[in-house]
């Protein structure tokens, strides 16, 4: 059922609903910053189940599969700060720019999303106020805090992708995705090439932009940190063994990347 559209629009969270933001490890020593924005697929309870049968609710139009496990053992891993998002893209996109329609989809691929027709400027608003802005918020004091005390910060975005979108299937293992800055995504793609039967995907299955992206242009690009955006396909990480077998290869390959940084000088020693 839809509750959205009815009545008091100017709130969303209630005291049974749990805050948006996720963190694990914050006073971890990496320099490697994790954000991981389709972390979770939770609904505020206002939002019913925005109109959809719980089989739309578990697939990748609500959320980045296979990708919250893979971002706590990494966190664990690398001893590195994760700040996650945890209700669904559907509720508000927290990797978009908040006036683009994409923000809170009307249509996900094939599915049409009831609970998001005809929303008002309110209820988009109070949307943006309780959800997107406390993570963006979070990522953004995090990045202050880490400059204050001359912490290097690389950002890492984490994301999954769908096997197959729209009836196209993807062939990449896992991709690195970037724009303006290439520093790191080289590197990276250096590693993953090295690894015995991967398809890597050079910015697939999706470049970076300023329109359909917002966690590296907003916190990497324009604060001149180095960063990467990485996707890894969703049945590779589906259960537990597979998060586990991709966080450690994610951790080795940036292990070795932070020393090569160091070496370089783009990282203190
Ligand atoms: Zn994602």
């Amino acid at each position: 059922m839809v509750l959205d559209s009815a009545g008091d629009t100017s709130l969303l969270l209630d005291r049974e609903d749990v805050p948006p933001v996720h963190e694990d490890n914050p006073a971890g020593g990496s320099p490697f910053l994790l954000t991981c924005d389709h972390y979770g697929r939770r609904l505020p309870r206002l939002l019913g189940d925005l109109g959809l049968p719980e089989s739309e609710l578990e697939r990748h139009i609500a959320w980045d599969i296979g990708i919250a496990g893979v971002a706590e053992a990494l966190s664990r891993d690398l001893n590195a700060h994760l700040i996650a998002q945890r209700y669904s893209r559907l509720v508000i996109d927290c990797n978009r720019p908040p006036d683009a329609p994409s923000s809170i989809p009307r249509l996900s691929e094939a599915t049409v999303i009831p609970g998001n027709q005809s929303l008002s400027l309110d209820a988009a608003e109070t949307r943006r106020r309780e959800v997107f802005d406390p993570y963006h918020r979070r990522i953004r004091e995090a990045i202050d805090a880490r400059l204050a005390e001359n912490m290097p910060t690389v950002l890492v975005a984490l994301h999954s992708f769908t096997p197959v979108y729209n009836g196209i299937a993807r062939p990449w293992h896992i991709g690195t995705l970037y724009h303006r800055d290439i520093r790191l995504p080289a590197l990276l793609l250096k590693g993953l090439r090295a690894e015995a039967g991967l398809v890597v995907g050079d910015n697939e299955p999706y470049a970076v932009s300023d329109d359909t992206d917002y966690t590296i242009p907003v916190h990497g690009e324009a604060r001149g940190l180095m960063n990467t955006g990485i996707e890894i396909r969703q049945d590779l990480i589906a259960d537990p063994s597979g998060q586990k077998q991709w966080a450690d290869r994610l951790a080795r390959i940036l292990g070795e990347i932070e020393a090569t940084l160091r070496a370089q000088r783009l990282l203190p020693n």
